[in-house]
């Protein structure tokens, strides 16, 4: 694993490592948490990378997909490539040598003093099941009303407010379930709790939408009845082919009701939406007041 390996090798060298948007889960894996110098989770979705890698004054690693190419070669020279990704002008690091990366990153300014948020992380779906007990105790005794998973990709156009807007709204009786980049619009707001349970439970990365598939599977087994049957509303926030592999997923599971937004994705013409709709309940979001209000009634 990338950041295993460069946490191994960047430990007592006074660099701290930050990881960034989506890798945010990283920091309650056992294994990475133990390495003191993991400083951090730097800077939120995608398509504010162009800002905040500008913003961020040390050396960029990026392994994976959702990567921009610097705007005018702005932070090209401190940004390295590794694994199946590539951007040109950049620095591409073969196998798991990081030395060059290391070099550079001693040469560069510290970051700025920033105070930060503190938020929780890691609820995988074995953490999540690991209090199962007492959710369920919490949904019977009618202190939590219903589960709402808010979440997928964010994009930067306009109409992803309805998210932020849609968590604030959710009434305080329902726990919201989210993952993948979409959260970033309101992860670090304080939502409380019901009866010890974080309000805003952080499943993880876009990928971890099976661990949600998975906690919803397991609520419908203890409450002996389909997933359709839960009090479950799930919002999706999409942008591209992963997302819309999930809600493939989803549709293939059977799973019925699911909302997306904020335009249907560009396969989804007229007729393609009518069968969807007709066979699976898909709609579109309006409003969060107009969708809540469906939803609740
Ligand atoms: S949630 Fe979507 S946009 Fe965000 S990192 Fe995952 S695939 Fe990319």
């Amino acid at each position: 694993m990338d950041l295993y390996e460069l946490l191994r090798q960047t430990e007592g060298t006074g660099i701290n490592v930050y990881t960034h948007g989506e890798m945010l889960p990283s920091h309650a894996y056992p294994e990475l948490r133990k390495f003191k110098h993991l400083a951090g989770n730097y800077g939120g979705a995608w398509q504010e990378q162009k800002k905040e890698f500008n913003a961020f004054s040390g050396a960029i690693l990026v392994t994976t997909n959702c990567v921009l190419i610097p705007p005018d070669g702005t932070y090209l020279d401190r940004l390295f490539t590794a694994g199946i990704t590539g951007i040109p002008g950049a620095r591409h690091i073969i196998g798991k040598d990081f030395k060059v990366l290391i070099e550079k990153a001693k040469s560069l300014p510290p970051l700025p003093e920033s105070s930060g948020n503190r938020i929780m992380t890691g609820f995988h779906h074995t953490a999540i099941l690991g209090i199962a007990d007492k959710i369920i105790d919490a949904v019977k005794a009618g202190k939590i009303r219903r589960f709402f998973l808010i979440g997928g990709c964010d994009g930067a156009k306009p109409g992803r407010n309805y998210y932020t807007e849609l968590a604030e709204s959710v009434p305080k009786d329902c726990i919201i379930l989210t993952l993948a980049c979409g959260k970033y619009r309101f992860n670090k707001l304080d939502f409380g709790e019901i009866e010890g349970i974080p309000r805003l439970i952080d499943i993880g990365q876009c990928n971890n939408a099976y661990s949600a598939i998975q906690v919803a599977l397991a609520l419908a087994g203890a409450f002996k009845c389909s997933v359709n049957e839960l009090p479950l509303s799930i919002i999706l926030s999409w942008f591209e082919q992963k997302a819309v592999a999930i809600l493939l997923t989803l549709l293939y599971l059977g799973v019925k009701g699911i909302r997306i937004g904020p335009t249907p994705p560009a396969f989804i013409t007229q007729n393609v939406f009518k069968v969807i709709q007709e066979n699976y309940g898909l709609k579109l979001i309006t409003t969060p007041e107009k969708d809540l209000a469906e939803i609740l009634k």
